[in-house]
Order: C-alpha cells, then sequence, then structure tokens
C-alpha cells in the first residue's frame, strides 16, 4: 500500500493512551487542526489513573512548576489556569550550595509570564481540601468540553497490524474485562511509570523507551504563614555537591511543600532522611520540625534519554514516552512532541515514514540533541557544585556586585540551570562566553589562593 493512503480523513479515530499533559496536548491540537481542516475527528482518551484521588494514585508525580515559557503558550491556546488550580505563583529561585546561598533574579524583567506551582493530582495524601486540585484533570476537562471521550481505565494490550490497510486495535478494560477498540491513529502518552512501554517494545516495531532513573518526593505539611516568610515565593533549589544527589528542590505551594530529589542512582525513602536533615536543608523547615509519622510520598522516574523509533505506522509516542529534555521542563516536551505528531499526522500522514521524517527527526533535532550537549553541561556542574571554594567565591561575586555585567551573566546562566527557560545549547554559549571567562580568572584564582592557605591538607569528604 502507498504511504498516501494512511492519512486522517473525515470521521477517524484516534485513541491516546494517557491523559496525563502530552495526552491532552495532543488531543487539543488535533481538534484545533481538525476544524482548520474542516474534517470531523473522533478522539478516545484512555487514561489510568483518577486524578480526583489525593495522593500517588491519582498524581502523575511531579514537582508540578509550571516554568514561564510553557505557561505563555498555553495562555496563547487560550488554557487559562483558574486560580483553584494555581497552588502558588513562583517569583524566583534561591540558589543554595554546601556553603553559600543566593537569591536568583529573573534576567528579563520585561517577560511578564509567571511560573506556576500546581498540583498534577488532587493534593496531597492526608490533604483536608474539598475542592479539586489538579492541573491533568483540568486539561483533561478542557479537551472532554471540546468533544473528546474519556475512559477511565487502563490499556492492557495494543495490536499494529503489519497490513497497514488494518486499523490499530486497543484493548483496554479492568477487573478482568477486556474491551476492543479499532482505530485509524494510536497516540502512546503514557509516560515512563507504565508497563505498556514494554508491551509496545515487545512488538517488535523498533521502539526502545528512554533509560530512568527513580526520584523521590514528598509533600510537607507546613504554614502557610512560615512558608510566605521563609521562601518568599521562591522556589529553593539545592547544589549541595554530596553523592548521590544531582538535584533538589522544595517548591512552595501555599500550606506544602514538595520535596524533590534526583540523584545519579534510583533513590529510596533512606535518602529523603538524610536530605531532609542535611544542616543546609534543616535551615528552610521550622525549628522544631519534625519527620510526621503519616506523610505523601513516591518514588517516579524521571527520563535519562530519548526513546529510539517512537512510532510505526498508524502509531506515534509523545511525551516522556518519547522525546523530553532531560531535568527541565519535562512538560514543555511534551507540549512540543504533541504539538510536532498533530501537524505530521494532519499534514503529512500517519504512516512509519511520515512520523520518522516529519516527527521524529525535528523532535530529536529539537530535544534529543539538546540533551546530549546537558548531560555534558550537568556533569561539569555536578563537578563544579563539589568545589566549595569555587561556588562561595562565584556566588558571593554575584550578591555583591549586583548590576554588574557580570553578575547579571553568572545569574542569568545559573536561572536558565534551574529553569527551563532556555535549551542547553544556549546555555553552553552563556557559559563558555569569552569575556565572562576572562572576567572569572581573577575571582577563580583569589579563591584559590585563599582555598590553599585556608585548607592546605583538605579533602574533599564525598570523594
Ligand atoms: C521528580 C520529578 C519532578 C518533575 N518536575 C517537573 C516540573 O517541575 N516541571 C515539569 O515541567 N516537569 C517536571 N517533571 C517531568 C514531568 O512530570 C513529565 O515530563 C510529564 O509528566 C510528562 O507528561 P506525560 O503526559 O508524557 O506523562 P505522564 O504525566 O506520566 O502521564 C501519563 C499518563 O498515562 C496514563 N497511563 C499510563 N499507563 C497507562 C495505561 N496502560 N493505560 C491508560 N493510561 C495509562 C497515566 O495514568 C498518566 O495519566 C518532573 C518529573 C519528576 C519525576
Amino acid at each position: 500500500m502507498s504511504e498516501k493512503k494512511l492519512r486522517l480523513k473525515n470521521n477517524s479515530k484516534i485513541a491516546i493512551i494517557g491523559g496525563g499533559p502530552a495526552g491532552s496536548f495532543f488531543a487539543n491540537d488535533a481538534i484545533r487542526e481538525a476544524k482548520s481542516l474542516g474534517i470531523n475527528i473522533h478522539i478516545t482518551i484512555l487514561n489510568s489513573k483518577d486524578f480526583n484521588q489525593k495522593g500517588p494514585n491519582g498524581c502523575n508525580m511531579s514537582a508540578a512548576v509550571i516554568a514561564s515559557t510553557l505557561h505563555a503558550k498555553l495562555t496563547r491556546d487560550g488554557i487559562i489556569l483558574p486560580e483553584h488550580i494555581i497552588r502558588q505563583k513562583i517569583k524566583g529561585y534561591y540558589f543554595h550550595t554546601e556553603e553559600y546561598g543566593i537569591e536568583l533574579y529573573k534576567p528579563d524583567q520585561t517577560n511578564k509570564s509567571t511560573i506556576m506551582a500546581v498540583y498534577r493530582g488532587n493534593g496531597p495524601l492526608f490533604s483536608t481540601h474539598t475542592e479539586s486540585h489538579s492541573f491533568d484533570d483540568f486539561l483533561l476537562k478542557h479537551v472532554i468540553k471540546q468533544g473528546v471521550t474519556v475512559i477511565s481505565e487502563p490499556v492492557l494490550d495494543l495490536n499494529i497490524s503489519s497490513d497497514p490497510d488494518t486499523p490499530a486495535t486497543v484493548v483496554y478494560g479492568k477487573g478482568g474485562q477486556r474491551n476492543k477498540i479499532e482505530v485509524d491513529l494510536v497516540v502512546g502518552a503514557f509516560g515512563i511509570n507504565s508497563n505498556l512501554a514494554n508491551k509496545i517494545e515487545n512488538l517488535n516495531l523498533g521502539y526502545i523507551p528512554p533509560k530512568t532513573v527513580r526520584t523521590c518526593q514528598m509533600e510537607i505539611p507546613l504554614d502557610p504563614a512560615f512558608i510566605k516568610s521563609s521562601f518568599k515565593d521562591n522556589i529553593q533549589v539545592f547544589a549541595l555537591g554530596i553523592e548521590p544527589f544531582r538535584f533538589a528542590s522544595m517548591v512552595p505551594k501555599d500550606n506544602y511543600i514538595t520535596v524533590s530529589l534526583v540523584g545519579s542512582r534510583d533513590l529510596t525513602s533512606n535518602d529523603l532522611i538524610d536530605f531532609l536533615n542535611h544542616p543546609v536543608v534543616r535551615k528552610n523547615l521550622p525549628n522544631n520540625w519534625e519527620m510526621p509519622d503519616k506523610f505523601c510520598m513516591c518514588l517516579p522516574k524521571i527520563v535519562l534519554s530519548h526513546a529510539i523509533n517512537p512510532f510505526s505506522d498508524r502509531l506515534v509516542l509523545v511525551g516522556d514516552a518519547s522525546i523530553s529534555r532531560i531535568f527541565k521542563n519535562g512538560l514543555e516536551s511534551a507540549y512540543i512532541t504533541s504539538q510536532l505528531a498533530v501537524r505530521t499526522a494532519f499534514e503529512y500522514g500517519i504512516s512509519s515514514e511520515d512520523f520518522a521524517r516529519h516527527y521524529y527527526k525535528p523532535a530529536r533535532k529539537l530535544l534529543a540533541m539538546d540533551n546530549k550537549l546537558g548531560t555534558v553541561i550537568l556533569a561539569i556542574s555536578d563537578f563544579v557544585t563539589r568545589q566549595n571554594w569555587l561556588v562561595k567565591a562565584r556566588l558571593s561575586y554575584v550578591e555583591d556586585k549586583r548590576g554588574s555585567w557580570i553578575a547579571n551573566h553568572l545569574n542569568a546562566l545559573l536561572w536558565n540551570m534551574v529553569t527551563g527557560d532556555a535549551p542547553y545549547h544556549k546555555i553552553l554559549i552563556q557559559a563558555i562566553n569569552p569575556l565572562f571567562q576572562i572576567k572569572l580568572i581573577p575571582i577563580t584564582l583569589k579563591a584559590l589562593i585563599i582555598a590553599i592557605v585556608k585548607y592546605p591538607f583538605y579533602r574533599n569528604p564525598t570523594k
């Protein structure tokens, strides 16, 4: 059969597996695209989680910070977050290292879009609010209003025939039931915490899921007045330079803070306890704070690489199951991959060749190539944050010389590292800026001399 025949047409059916952000973004964009082409499309989202539940069972576990760049795109698309979904508007970031901390300021003050902290599910386990707080549920309801059908049942199996003329089959159901639907296109938006990835890998279509590592998250209930006065609407980011932690953050959400830890290996609840007992971290908690007996905690995976061949005839994968920017703004990657996949499906076709050329290639160029640079930059950043003498010297310089070119440059570099505002290639260009490097030489030399004089026999305890 020729590639041309594999196209979406009037009354085509699409099944989206997963009702997280990638699934809803795909549906939202597909409806808009179908309207502009004047065709009718039937979209069904199959989702295994009930976002009305509190705790991990109803949550697509994440720090749930919506970057200002994504927020601007959602606003442009008419997706306006209601007040009950926004847990806190974020002013900026406070960057902590083992010995020093500084408040980072927004490099581009003319940019008025806001960073938002939300909940992906209906808030922490044991929380007592009554109104729905779920960002993912809000997105799902947004697409339901536009005619999308949502079935709240897990997909169990999937069949993509080797004969392109045969529609794809999706098998779903719970409690031993197996219901089937036949569709023209299957969209895999099931993330990385699902066993469906391995099922699709075993279909021998060429798909290899992304590599992942297990992170650790906890929701800490605190007095809202304490959070307001202590966090000052800033996300606290910790680069403590100690194993196994690579990134750690505390995101204020009115009466809770979300602690998120990413490590160089799979993390456990013991790592969470170690982190919370670190003196720099303790300073951000009330003096008398103790680990509660019952609390909301989860160990979700995060991507470390991109998937290989996230497509075949009549199948395309988006969001985390496909290509996401590592350690940055996964929600926006879900938005980008969904948009690219929709454009391909409606403007070119739904064959393997169409997705390879018009979806996978540009998505790889945009996100995956950038991840390669990201891996190098993050390794350098890990090394630098372990050199306390250097970090302290540079950060205190930013603090003392606020407003100077070099302080602004270093602030912008750190801001882009901790937010999703800039791709890694832009961060690299900022980091290797010759003027910046030259201006850093005297600061670095001075700090090195002080370190040698003060601690001639110092050994880094993490090594
Ligand atoms: C610790 C941590 C912190 C993070 N912090 C941020 C952050 O602050 N900002 C940010 O932008 N990104 C963050 N991310 C990344 C972000 O969470 C992901 O990139 C994003 O959730 C990907 O969206 P998705 O729709 O692809 O997948 P998911 O959000 O995982 O959604 C997948 C959906 O598919 C459903 N599903 C799975 N299997 C099946 C099945 N068999 N049948 C039916 N449905 C199924 C699930 O129920 C779920 O609703 C973080 C990730 C982690 C782990």
